[in-house]
Protein backbone atom coordinates (compact mmCIF):
# COMPACT_ATOMS: atom_id res chain seq x y z
CA UNK A 1 0.00 0.00 0.00
CA UNK A 2 1.98 3.12 -0.99
CA UNK A 3 -1.54 5.69 -1.05
CA UNK A 4 -3.95 7.16 1.04
CA UNK A 5 -6.93 6.03 -0.38
CA UNK A 6 -5.65 2.00 -0.14
CA UNK A 7 -5.91 2.68 3.90
CA UNK A 8 -9.62 3.39 3.16
CA UNK A 9 -10.73 1.01 0.59
CA UNK A 10 -14.27 -0.55 1.39
CA UNK A 11 -14.12 -3.88 -0.01
CA UNK A 12 -10.57 -4.45 2.13
CA UNK A 13 -12.47 -2.85 5.39
CA UNK A 14 -15.70 -5.18 4.95
CA UNK A 15 -12.91 -8.26 4.05
CA UNK A 16 -11.77 -7.48 7.62
CA UNK A 17 -14.68 -6.51 9.43
CA UNK A 18 -15.83 -10.29 8.29
CA UNK A 19 -12.79 -11.45 9.55
CA UNK A 20 -13.27 -9.94 12.63
CA UNK A 21 -16.70 -11.13 12.95
CA UNK A 22 -15.63 -14.70 12.27
CA UNK A 23 -12.89 -14.64 15.25
CA UNK A 24 -14.95 -13.73 18.10
CA UNK A 25 -16.70 -15.69 20.60
CA UNK A 26 -17.53 -13.66 23.15
CA UNK A 27 -17.22 -9.69 24.71
CA UNK A 28 -13.85 -8.12 24.74
CA UNK A 29 -13.25 -4.99 25.75
CA UNK A 30 -10.27 -2.83 23.68
CA UNK A 31 -8.84 0.76 24.40
CA UNK A 32 -7.84 2.61 21.77
CA UNK A 33 -4.94 4.93 23.00
CA UNK A 34 -4.89 7.81 21.21
CA UNK A 35 -7.25 10.81 20.54
CA UNK A 36 -6.63 10.70 16.58
CA UNK A 37 -7.43 7.38 16.58
CA UNK A 38 -10.47 7.83 18.47
CA UNK A 39 -11.64 10.22 16.03
CA UNK A 40 -10.92 8.19 13.01
CA UNK A 41 -12.78 5.75 14.84
CA UNK A 42 -15.77 7.45 14.97
CA UNK A 43 -15.69 9.48 11.76
CA UNK A 44 -15.07 5.95 10.16
CA UNK A 45 -18.07 4.38 11.74
CA UNK A 46 -15.43 1.51 13.13
CA UNK A 47 -17.03 1.38 16.11
CA UNK A 48 -20.48 0.30 14.47
CA UNK A 49 -18.25 -1.58 12.01
CA UNK A 50 -17.36 -3.99 14.59
CA UNK A 51 -19.48 -6.84 15.85
CA UNK A 52 -21.47 -5.62 19.44
CA UNK A 53 -19.32 -7.79 21.33
CA UNK A 54 -16.45 -6.00 20.65
CA UNK A 55 -16.19 -2.36 22.91
CA UNK A 56 -13.88 0.44 22.01
CA UNK A 57 -13.08 2.65 25.08
CA UNK A 58 -11.20 5.71 24.63
CA UNK A 59 -8.11 5.94 25.99
CA UNK A 60 -6.13 9.31 27.59
CA UNK A 61 -3.86 9.53 24.42
CA UNK A 62 -4.84 13.22 23.89
CA UNK A 63 -2.12 15.80 25.07
CA UNK A 64 -4.02 18.96 25.35
CA UNK A 65 -6.78 17.01 27.64
CA UNK A 66 -4.93 15.93 30.05
CA UNK A 67 -2.65 19.02 30.84
CA UNK A 68 -3.46 19.71 34.52
CA UNK A 69 -5.83 22.75 35.16
CA UNK A 70 -2.94 24.29 37.02
CA UNK A 71 -0.80 24.55 34.30
CA UNK A 72 -3.40 25.83 32.05
CA UNK A 73 -3.78 28.13 35.03
CA UNK A 74 0.05 28.53 35.13
CA UNK A 75 0.31 29.85 31.37
CA UNK A 76 -2.78 32.40 31.25
CA UNK A 77 -0.65 34.00 34.22
CA UNK A 78 2.22 34.24 32.42
CA UNK A 79 0.68 35.14 29.02
CA UNK A 80 -1.08 37.96 31.01
CA UNK A 81 2.46 39.20 32.27
CA UNK A 82 3.46 42.54 30.21
CA UNK A 83 6.96 41.94 28.45
CA UNK A 84 6.14 38.16 28.06
CA UNK A 85 5.65 36.71 24.71
CA UNK A 86 3.25 33.79 25.06
CA UNK A 87 3.85 30.99 22.38
CA UNK A 88 1.36 28.19 22.00
CA UNK A 89 0.18 25.28 19.93
CA UNK A 90 -3.36 26.67 18.41
CA UNK A 91 -5.42 24.20 20.05
CA UNK A 92 -4.32 24.68 23.62
CA UNK A 93 -5.85 28.44 23.22
CA UNK A 94 -9.28 27.32 24.25
CA UNK A 95 -8.80 24.89 26.92
CA UNK A 96 -10.56 26.39 30.00
CA UNK A 97 -8.75 27.44 32.71
CA UNK A 98 -10.12 28.34 36.10
CA UNK A 99 -11.33 31.73 35.44
CA UNK A 100 -10.12 31.89 31.44
CA UNK A 101 -8.33 30.81 28.41
CA UNK A 102 -5.48 31.93 26.71
CA UNK A 103 -7.50 33.13 23.91
CA UNK A 104 -9.34 35.42 26.16
CA UNK A 105 -5.87 36.52 27.41
CA UNK A 106 -5.05 37.12 23.70
CA UNK A 107 -8.76 38.65 23.10
CA UNK A 108 -7.45 41.38 26.37
CA UNK A 109 -4.09 42.27 24.51
CA UNK A 110 -2.06 40.21 25.86
CA UNK A 111 0.63 38.53 23.15
CA UNK A 112 -0.56 35.11 23.11
CA UNK A 113 0.98 34.06 19.18
CA UNK A 114 0.43 30.71 17.91
CA UNK A 115 3.16 28.31 16.54
CA UNK A 116 3.47 25.08 14.56
CA UNK A 117 6.86 24.56 15.90
CA UNK A 118 8.70 25.45 19.20
CA UNK A 119 11.66 26.60 16.38
CA UNK A 120 9.67 28.86 15.90
CA UNK A 121 9.49 30.59 19.34
CA UNK A 122 13.33 30.00 19.71
CA UNK A 123 13.05 32.32 16.35
CA UNK A 124 10.74 34.44 18.02
CA UNK A 125 13.28 34.97 21.36
CA UNK A 126 15.80 35.74 18.76
CA UNK A 127 13.75 38.27 16.97
CA UNK A 128 12.69 39.96 20.43
CA UNK A 129 15.96 39.98 22.52
CA UNK A 130 14.03 42.50 25.12
CA UNK A 131 10.95 39.94 25.61
CA UNK A 132 10.67 37.35 27.78
CA UNK A 133 9.71 34.51 25.26
CA UNK A 134 7.37 31.72 26.68
CA UNK A 135 6.75 27.81 24.64
CA UNK A 136 3.96 25.52 26.49
CA UNK A 137 5.69 22.64 25.84
CA UNK A 138 2.81 19.99 25.93
CA UNK A 139 2.43 16.92 24.56
CA UNK A 140 3.74 12.79 24.75
CA UNK A 141 6.50 11.42 23.40
CA UNK A 142 5.82 13.12 19.83
CA UNK A 143 6.52 16.66 20.58
CA UNK A 144 9.42 16.15 23.04
CA UNK A 145 11.86 15.66 20.75
CA UNK A 146 10.71 18.94 18.87
CA UNK A 147 10.57 20.72 22.34
CA UNK A 148 13.87 19.33 23.39
CA UNK A 149 16.08 20.63 20.53
CA UNK A 150 14.32 24.07 20.77
CA UNK A 151 15.63 24.12 24.57
CA UNK A 152 19.17 22.45 23.81
CA UNK A 153 19.41 24.99 20.40
CA UNK A 154 18.45 27.78 23.20
CA UNK A 155 21.53 27.24 25.82
CA UNK A 156 23.54 26.08 22.57
CA UNK A 157 22.75 29.68 20.96
CA UNK A 158 22.86 31.52 24.79
CA UNK A 159 19.09 32.79 24.42
CA UNK A 160 18.44 33.55 27.88
CA UNK A 161 15.13 35.48 26.94
CA UNK A 162 13.37 31.90 25.89
CA UNK A 163 12.27 29.18 27.90
CA UNK A 164 9.33 26.89 28.49
CA UNK A 165 6.21 25.94 30.75
CA UNK A 166 6.80 22.16 31.00
CA UNK A 167 3.73 19.84 30.84
CA UNK A 168 5.31 16.69 29.16
CA UNK A 169 3.60 13.58 29.82
CA UNK A 170 4.41 9.67 28.18
CA UNK A 171 1.99 6.69 27.37
CA UNK A 172 3.77 3.23 29.19
CA UNK A 173 3.04 5.20 32.38
CA UNK A 174 -0.56 5.79 32.07
CA UNK A 175 -1.37 2.50 30.34
CA UNK A 176 0.40 0.92 33.61
CA UNK A 177 -2.04 3.09 35.81
CA UNK A 178 -5.40 2.06 33.88
CA UNK A 179 -4.45 -1.43 34.22
CA UNK A 180 -3.85 -1.36 38.22
CA UNK A 181 -6.93 0.36 38.88
CA UNK A 182 -9.63 -2.02 40.37
CA UNK A 183 -12.10 -0.50 37.86
CA UNK A 184 -10.22 -1.60 34.79
CA UNK A 185 -12.52 -2.72 31.74
CA UNK A 186 -9.43 -3.01 29.35
CA UNK A 187 -8.55 -6.28 28.00
CA UNK A 188 -6.36 -4.86 24.93
CA UNK A 189 -4.95 -2.02 23.61
CA UNK A 190 -3.75 -0.17 20.31
CA UNK A 191 -1.45 1.49 21.09
CA UNK A 192 -0.19 4.78 19.24
CA UNK A 193 1.70 4.43 16.76
CA UNK A 194 3.44 8.12 16.13
CA UNK A 195 4.37 7.70 20.10
CA UNK A 196 6.04 4.37 19.09
CA UNK A 197 7.07 5.66 15.71
CA UNK A 198 9.55 8.00 18.52
CA UNK A 199 10.12 5.59 20.93
CA UNK A 200 9.65 2.12 19.57
CA UNK A 201 7.46 -0.39 20.99
CA UNK A 202 10.06 -2.28 23.68
CA UNK A 203 8.93 -0.58 27.03
CA UNK A 204 5.31 -2.27 26.08
CA UNK A 205 6.39 -5.80 26.40
CA UNK A 206 6.79 -5.51 30.07
CA UNK A 207 3.28 -4.03 30.30
CA UNK A 208 1.87 -6.58 28.28
CA UNK A 209 3.38 -9.86 29.81
CA UNK A 210 3.03 -8.42 33.65
CA UNK A 211 -0.99 -7.47 32.91
CA UNK A 212 -2.20 -10.45 30.68
CA UNK A 213 -3.24 -7.65 28.20
CA UNK A 214 -2.25 -7.98 24.17
CA UNK A 215 -0.93 -4.56 22.67
CA UNK A 216 -1.09 -3.93 19.18
CA UNK A 217 1.00 -0.87 17.66
CA UNK A 218 -1.74 0.70 15.59
CA UNK A 219 -1.93 3.26 13.13
CA UNK A 220 -4.88 5.66 12.30
CA UNK A 221 -6.20 4.93 9.02
CA UNK A 222 -9.53 3.01 8.98
CA UNK A 223 -7.62 0.04 7.54
CA UNK A 224 -5.00 -0.09 10.07
CA UNK A 225 -7.19 0.26 12.96
CA UNK A 226 -9.36 -2.49 11.66
CA UNK A 227 -6.44 -4.34 11.61
CA UNK A 228 -5.38 -3.67 14.66
CA UNK A 229 -8.09 -4.62 16.08
CA UNK A 230 -8.30 -7.34 14.09
CA UNK A 231 -4.37 -8.76 15.56
CA UNK A 232 -5.92 -7.69 19.32
CA UNK A 233 -8.96 -10.01 19.17
CA UNK A 234 -7.08 -12.78 17.23
CA UNK A 235 -4.84 -12.48 20.73
CA UNK A 236 -7.65 -12.41 23.12
CA UNK A 237 -9.52 -15.09 21.55
CA UNK A 238 -6.22 -17.77 21.14
CA UNK A 239 -5.57 -16.82 24.84
CA UNK A 240 -2.30 -14.87 23.84
CA UNK A 241 -0.98 -11.56 25.18
CA UNK A 242 1.89 -10.00 23.67
CA UNK A 243 3.26 -6.83 21.81
CA UNK A 244 2.32 -6.93 17.80
CA UNK A 245 3.26 -4.00 15.29
CA UNK A 246 0.23 -3.19 12.96
CA UNK A 247 2.07 0.12 11.84
CA UNK A 248 5.23 -1.38 10.59
CA UNK A 249 5.20 0.73 7.81
CA UNK A 250 5.86 3.35 10.12
CA UNK A 251 7.25 1.95 13.40
CA UNK A 252 10.26 0.39 14.51
CA UNK A 253 10.73 -1.80 17.75
CA UNK A 254 13.56 0.62 19.10
CA UNK A 255 11.94 3.68 17.78
CA UNK A 256 13.64 6.96 16.20
CA UNK A 257 17.34 6.61 18.42
CA UNK A 258 18.24 9.96 17.10
CA UNK A 259 15.22 11.54 18.58
CA UNK A 260 15.09 9.32 21.88
CA UNK A 261 18.70 10.95 22.31
CA UNK A 262 17.53 14.42 21.96
CA UNK A 263 14.82 13.74 24.61
CA UNK A 264 17.38 11.86 27.28
CA UNK A 265 19.87 15.09 26.65
CA UNK A 266 17.12 17.48 27.63
CA UNK A 267 15.02 15.68 29.47
CA UNK A 268 14.23 13.84 32.21
CA UNK A 269 11.45 11.37 33.92
CA UNK A 270 9.17 13.13 36.57
CA UNK A 271 6.10 12.24 38.25
CA UNK A 272 3.38 14.08 36.97
CA UNK A 273 -0.37 15.13 37.17
CA UNK A 274 -2.58 14.23 34.81
CA UNK A 275 -5.97 16.40 34.03
CA UNK A 276 -8.76 14.98 35.75
CA UNK A 277 -6.78 11.55 36.24
CA UNK A 278 -4.40 13.06 39.21
CA UNK A 279 -0.42 12.09 39.54
CA UNK A 280 0.68 8.77 38.02
CA UNK A 281 4.58 8.26 39.40
CA UNK A 282 7.39 8.86 36.25
CA UNK A 283 4.42 9.28 33.96
CA UNK A 284 6.29 12.76 32.61
CA UNK A 285 9.32 14.84 31.31
CA UNK A 286 10.98 17.31 32.83
CA UNK A 287 13.73 19.35 32.61
CA UNK A 288 17.40 18.10 33.44
CA UNK A 289 19.29 20.30 36.17
CA UNK A 290 21.71 21.39 33.66
CA UNK A 291 18.67 23.03 30.97
CA UNK A 292 16.69 24.56 34.60
CA UNK A 293 17.10 27.90 33.76
CA UNK A 294 14.78 27.65 30.85
CA UNK A 295 11.98 26.86 32.88
CA UNK A 296 9.47 28.92 32.86
CA UNK A 297 8.63 27.97 36.35
CA UNK A 298 11.56 28.60 37.59
CA UNK A 299 12.30 32.13 35.89
CA UNK A 300 8.66 33.16 36.90
CA UNK A 301 7.48 33.70 40.22
CA UNK A 302 4.12 31.87 39.83
CA UNK A 303 3.68 31.13 43.33
CA UNK A 304 0.15 32.40 42.99
CA UNK A 305 -1.34 29.60 41.12
CA UNK A 306 -1.84 26.27 43.27
CA UNK A 307 -3.84 23.09 42.91
CA UNK A 308 -7.79 23.92 41.57
CA UNK A 309 -10.56 21.94 41.38
CA UNK A 310 -12.14 20.61 37.78
CA UNK A 311 -15.48 21.69 37.27
CA UNK A 312 -17.39 19.57 39.35
CA UNK A 313 -19.89 17.82 36.60
CA UNK A 314 -17.29 17.07 33.85
CA UNK A 315 -16.39 13.63 33.73
CA UNK A 316 -13.68 13.53 31.45
CA UNK A 317 -11.48 11.84 34.18
CA UNK A 318 -13.64 8.91 33.95
CA UNK A 319 -13.86 9.43 30.44
CA UNK A 320 -9.69 9.44 29.39
CA UNK A 321 -10.00 6.21 31.54
CA UNK A 322 -12.24 4.59 29.27
CA UNK A 323 -14.56 4.20 32.46
CA UNK A 324 -17.11 6.25 30.99
CA UNK A 325 -18.25 7.42 27.69
CA UNK A 326 -18.84 11.29 26.44
CA UNK A 327 -22.49 10.79 25.51
CA UNK A 328 -22.75 9.21 29.29
CA UNK A 329 -21.98 13.16 30.75
CA UNK A 330 -25.04 15.03 31.95
CA UNK A 331 -23.41 18.02 30.56
CA UNK A 332 -22.50 16.79 26.62
CA UNK A 333 -23.85 18.74 24.11
CA UNK A 334 -26.06 20.73 26.53
CA UNK A 335 -24.02 22.93 29.18
CA UNK A 336 -21.25 21.74 27.27
CA UNK A 337 -20.27 22.14 23.37
CA UNK A 338 -17.68 22.76 21.45
CA UNK A 339 -18.35 26.49 21.60
CA UNK A 340 -18.58 26.44 25.31
CA UNK A 341 -16.39 23.50 26.50
CA UNK A 342 -16.71 22.80 30.51
CA UNK A 343 -13.51 20.45 29.91
CA UNK A 344 -10.90 19.89 27.96
CA UNK A 345 -12.01 16.41 26.37
CA UNK A 346 -14.55 18.94 24.61
CA UNK A 347 -11.77 21.36 23.52
CA UNK A 348 -9.07 19.39 21.93
CA UNK A 349 -9.37 18.03 17.92
CA UNK A 350 -8.29 14.63 19.38
CA UNK A 351 -10.79 15.21 22.55
CA UNK A 352 -12.96 11.83 22.69
CA UNK A 353 -16.29 14.26 24.03
CA UNK A 354 -15.14 17.16 20.71
CA UNK A 355 -15.50 13.38 18.29
CA UNK A 356 -18.65 12.50 19.68
CA UNK A 357 -19.89 15.66 19.45
CA UNK A 358 -18.95 15.85 15.79
CA UNK A 359 -19.58 12.66 14.96
CA UNK A 360 -22.13 11.27 17.00
CA UNK A 361 -24.08 13.87 18.37
CA UNK A 362 -27.82 13.48 16.83
CA UNK A 363 -27.57 9.80 18.26
CA UNK A 364 -26.85 10.91 21.39
CA UNK A 365 -29.59 13.59 21.30
CA UNK A 366 -31.63 10.43 20.42
CA UNK A 367 -30.48 8.41 23.60
CA UNK A 368 -31.11 11.31 25.97
CA UNK A 369 -34.62 11.90 24.32
CA UNK A 370 -35.88 8.47 24.96
CA UNK A 371 -34.43 8.23 28.32
CA UNK A 372 -36.36 11.12 28.97
S1 LIG B 1 -18.96 16.52 27.75
FE1 LIG B 1 -17.91 18.31 28.59
S2 LIG B 1 -18.39 18.29 30.76
FE2 LIG B 1 -18.83 16.24 29.97
S3 LIG B 1 -16.94 15.07 30.26
FE3 LIG B 1 -16.85 15.94 28.21
S4 LIG B 1 -15.71 17.87 28.48
FE4 LIG B 1 -16.43 17.25 30.52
Amino acid sequence: MKFMDEYRDPVAAERLTAAIRKLVTRPWTIMEVCGGQTHAILRYGIDELVPSDVTLLHGPGCPVCVTPLEKIDRAVVLASRPGVIFCSFGDMLRVPGTDRDLLSVKAAGGDVRIVYSPLDALAIARENPDRQVVFFAVGFETTAPGNAMAVFQAKRDGVRNFSVLVSHVLVPPALEAILSSPSCRVQGFLAAGHVCSVMGYIEYHPIAARYGVPIVVTGFEPLDLLQGIYLCVKQLEEGRAVVENQYSRVVSESGNRPAQAIVAEVFQVVHRAWRGIGEIPGSGLGLRGEYGAFDAERRFDLSEVGPRPEPEECIAGHVLQGLKKPNECAAFGTRCTPEHPLGATMVSSEGACAAYYRHRWHEARRTRHDAE
